[in-house]
Parts: C-alpha cells; sequence; structure tokens
C-alpha cells in the first residue's frame, strides 16, 4: 500500500462550507435490515434536529480556536471554585487558588554569584593589586567583620558578602600568594609587603597596621595575600539583597500553574503546603458498538477502547480529574443516558459518533437534553467533525472517534477548556519552526495537524513526517513528537522549507 500522508479522513464528506444537518444524513441510502432502526431514527432525528446544531456550523481552525478561548475566558471570568491544601510535592501540575507571598527578602542577603575574593572595588582601580586576605566565608556562614581597604575576604558562590565589600572579583583572576613578614608584635610598625608587588607602594594599596612606636621583639609570620589581576566595577558578581523580591511581595499569582520553577520558588519562601483549586472532574464517554473495555477479549470485528485511555491521560495532563464512564453503544437512549452521567461531572469529553455515518447519535443526543452548540465542525484534519458546546454551563466536546482525531482535537481545542475549568488561563499552542526534511504534497481547504518528528539542535531543527495510514493509526501518534502544520491554502511543502510544527 502506498503510504499517503494525507491519508485517514473521518468518514465525513459533507461541504466544509455547510453547516451539518439532520437531513444530511437520511439523504443516505439505507440497508435493508437496519430499515426499523431507520425508521426509529429519522423520527427522532426530524423531531430533534434543533436550529442550535445547524446554525453553529463549521468553523476554519483559527476561528474554533478562538471560540473556545472565548469561551474559556468566560470559565474563568465565572471565578469562584473550591480549593484545597495539599503538600507542596502533590501541587504539581496544579493550580494555584492564593497567593504566594515571600517571607522575606529575595536574596535574603547579598548574594555572590561566583567563587573568588570579596573586595572594595576601588581597591583595584589601579590594576594588579595585592590585598590581605582577612578571612574565609562559605554558603551558610557569616563573615561579621566588615571588609576594611586592602584586604580581601575569599568568597564562595551563594555565600553572603560581608559588609563592606561591593564587589566579587573571579577566582579565575586570581593569584594566592604568601610572605614572610617581619611582625613586631601588634603594636609595631610594618610594611608587610614588598614593594616588588604590583599596586605595593601606593597609599592607597599598602597594607598599614596601626603604628605605634615602642619596640618589640621581632617575630616572623607568613601572611596570605591574593593578587587580583582585574579591575571591577561596584556590585559586580553580587545580587543585592531584595533584587529579585522584597519580603512581602507576590511572588506567585493566583491562577498560575505550579510546575518546576514555582515549586522550587514556594519552597524558598517556606510554603510546605498551597492552597489550589480542586481539580475539574472530566467525564469521558466512548461511544460505539464497536468498542469492548481493554480487559474484554474483542470480537472478530471489534476493538478496544483506546481513546478513553488517551483522553484520561491527556485530562490528568492538564489539572483534570477524568472520569470514565462505561461505553455506550450508537443507541439515542442508552447513549442520552450516559451522557446525562457525564454532565453531572464539571466537562464531559465523547468521542466518536460524531461523523456522518447513520449511527452517529452524539449530536441528536446532545439536542434533545438541550444542547447549545458553539461549533459543529472545524476545517481540520485529522478531527474535522469535532463538536464544541453546552448543556446547561457544563462544557462538552464531541471528538470524532479515530485514535489521532481524538488527540489532535483534545490537543488544540478540549485542553484548554480543561485547564480554564482548573483556573488557569489556558496556555497557546506551542508552536515551533522547523525545516521540513522531505517535501510533499497535499489538498488544499483543511489546514492539516499531521504526526511528525523534529530533531536537531538548537538552531536547526528539522521535521518529518510521521508515515502514518490515516487518523486511525495510533503508532504514528505514538511515534510523533509533534504536529506538522499544513495552511489550507497549500499544495505542496518543498524540501528545505521552513514549517510550523505544534509541540506535543
Ligand atoms: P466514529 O467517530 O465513531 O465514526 O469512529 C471512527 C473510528 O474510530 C471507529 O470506526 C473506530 O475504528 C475508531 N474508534 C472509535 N471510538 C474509539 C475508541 N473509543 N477507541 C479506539 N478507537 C475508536
Ligand atoms: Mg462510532
Amino acid at each position: 500500500m502506498r503510504w499517503d500522508p494525507l491519508g485517514g479522513g473521518e468518514g465525513r464528506n459533507r461541504s466544509p462550507e455547510l453547516p451539518k444537518s439532520g437531513n444530511c444524513q437520511l439523504e443516505r441510502p439505507q440497508p435493508e435490515r437496519f430499515a426499523a432502526e431507520e425508521a426509529r431514527l429519522e423520527g427522532a432525528r426530524i423531531s430533534t434536529v434543533n436550529t442550535a446544531v445547524q446554525s453553529a456550523g463549521v468553523l476554519s481552525f483559527e476561528d474554533a480556536y478562538e471560540v473556545v478561548r472565548e469561551h474559556c475566558g468566560q470559565i474563568l471570568k465565572a471565578g469562584d471554585r473550591p480549593s484545597e491544601e495539599v503538600l507542596l510535592l502533590q501541587s504539581a501540575g496544579r493550580v494555584l487558588a492564593e497567593p504566594v507571598k515571600a517571607d522575606r527578602d529575595f536574596p535574603p542577603f547579598p548574594r555572590a554569584t561566583r567563587d573568588g575574593f570579596a573586595v572594595r572595588a576601588d581597591d583595584l582601580a589601579r590594576g594588579v593589586t595585592l590585598l590581605r586576605v582577612v578571612g574565609q566565608v562559605r554558603a551558610g556562614d557569616t563573615y561579621d567583620l566588615p571588609v576594611a581597604s586592602g584586604e580581601a575576604v575569599e568568597i564562595m558562590t551563594g555565600a553572603a558578602v560581608p559588609a563592606g565589600a561591593d564587589a566579587v572579583v573571579m577566582v579565575e583572576y586570581t593569584e594566592r600568594k604568601s610572605q614572610e613578614v617581619n611582625h613586631k608584635g601588634h603594636e609595631g610598625t610594618q610594611r608587610e609587603v614588598s614593594e616588588d608587588r604590583g599596586g605595593i607602594g601606593d597609599d592607597d594599596n599598602v597594607l598599614d597596621i596601626a603604628s605605634n612606636k615602642s619596640p618589640e621583639p621581632e617575630e616572623k609570620r607568613i601572611e596570605d595575600l591574593v593578587e587580583i589581576q582585574r579591575t571591577v566595577v561596584a556590585g559586580e558578581n553580587i545580587v543585592p539583597a531584595g533584587a529579585e523580591a522584597q519580603a512581602g511581595q507576590e511572588l506567585l499569582p493566583r491562577g498560575v500553574r505550579l510546575g518546576p520553577a514555582q515549586i522550587a520558588l514556594a519552597a524558598a519562601a517556606g510554603k510546605a503546603s498551597v492552597k489550589v483549586y480542586r481539580k475539574p472532574k472530566v467525564a469521558i464517554l466512548s461511544t460505539g458498538d464497536e468498542l469492548v473495555e481493554v480487559a474484554e477479549k474483542p470480537g472478530p470485528s471489534q476493538i478496544r477502547n483506546s481513546n478513553s485511555y488517551s483522553l484520561a491521560a491527556l485530562v490528568k495532563e492538564f489539572g483534570g480529574e477524568p472520569v470514565q464512564l462505561p461505553i455506550a453503544p450508537d443507541e439515542q437512549g442508552k447513549l442520552t443516558e450516559l451522557i446525562e452521567q457525564g454532565l453531572k461531572a464539571d466537562m464531559l469529553l465523547l468521542s466518536g459518533g460524531v461523523s456522518m455515518g447513520k449511527f452517529d447519535l452524539v449530536e441528536l443526543a446532545l439536542n434533545t437534553l438541550g444542547a447549545k452548540f458553539f461549533f459543529t465542525g472545524a476545517l481540520i484534519q485529522p478531527g474535522k467533525p469535532v463538536v464544541f458546546g453546552e448543556v446547561g454551563a457544563i462544557p462538552f466536546f464531541g471528538l470524532p472517534g479515530n485514535p489521532v482525531s481524538v488527540m489532535v482535537t483534545f490537543e488544540l481545542f478540549a485542553r484548554q477548556v480543561v485547564e480554564a475549568l482548573s483556573g488557569s488561563e489556558p496556555e497557546r499552542v506551542k508552536s515551533a519552526k522547523a525545516k521540513l526534511k522531505k517535501e510533499f504534497k497535499t489538498k488544499t481547504g483543511l489546514t492539516r495537524f499531521l504526526p511528525a518528528l523534529i530533531a536537531g539542535g538548537l538552531d536547526d531543527p528539522e521535521v518529518d513526517l510521521v508515515p502514518w495510514q490515516g487518523s486511525g493509526d495510533m503508532l504514528a501518534a505514538a511515534k510523533a513528537n509533534c504536529y506538522l502544520v499544513v495552511p489550507p491554502d497549500r499544495e505542496k511543502l518543498a524540501k528545505g522549507e521552513m514549517v510550523t510544527v505544534v509541540m506535543r
């Protein structure tokens, strides 16, 4: 079989411009053995088709995307959602329900950003200079005496810069020296550094000890010195206390999703636990007579309900709590019953049953429950039959049943509503540019999101399509790390062209 990069399709062949309607479905040839069922359905369709479905229509990708974002804005504006206190590590991926404030200055002390020597920048103004090393300060220590002119304190990254010092010279630009000096006791006068050292001899740079004329017995001792080979400006390699945030300042606002960096910040502010929004419950309802549960043995023409799992995993990833409902058959009564059950959650995701097939009853069932439809299709591939709406205040998505379609439409659209319900502003799709590895041809009319692999270095990312058998090809989805975006007006994408990808 020849690989068709844009193969697949949704089994739906209505015109992109036309909103779907019940009448279209009824024009299909009907096999005899389903005649009774058809008659029942026909009655149901005619009586339940409502103008909301017909007028919602099929939108371009951009329009559908914006409709979803607008709805997310409304969800977020509605505000007040329940919260709970959780241990800090349990908060990963959750959304903050109250701001985290700085309990003290960040950093709490002037922090050395390099290993080296804390000095007074003025001491080094004349080039290579020899300073007396008067102490050492490690991270976690303090050096209490102020650093005087002519002195240096050895300092480690992360340590508090002692008072008096206003810069840190990197250890790479220094050389440790020692010299024997005559020392006449603490009251003696001593020029402690020989004249052949750079800078020594200038009044600013000499190391004087308070003088007293009374004679003392001479004693020798080794003096610890450092030669500084660079000048520095005041403030170099020091982050001043409070430069990142001052005590009481908001570090993390309400509504922020807690990733590793945010959790680190909360930890630094002493938050052993944080208040987060309760996860929204997202009901997942897979529809289809062909489906069996994962643990069951499928018959020859049956398949396992994998969509319920891809969706549950995605819901978890974006901050929701999945509630997997039993499989719904393609029968309106039972389907409606299960939809009603799903509408008890904060959001409902349906898989399958939104195409143009005779037994695609999801919209009909939703209609009978008074659904409002925001769109009933998007000009995308895979995933064209995607449906978005609400019953009362509960948003729902009818996602096409093909396993790649279900993931693409979740990632493009439904994801954002899960994020909004969990209390955070939904992220925009993460797109990037990459060089196309091989040319391919396509048809115009749909924005395509094709499973692809991006690889290469920082500056030369390359992207290639993952060969696939169409939107039912789960293996392709499992191999892909992004979707290659083909604009609806492009018939061919050339090798070497910079193309857009949406990261997964
Ligand atoms: P539908 O959108 O209902 O027409 O479904 C399209 C195709 O997707 C079906 O023929 C199945 O092959 C597949 N499919 C539907 N639902 C599921 C599911 N829950 N898990 C895996 N594959 C599914
Ligand atoms: Mg189906």
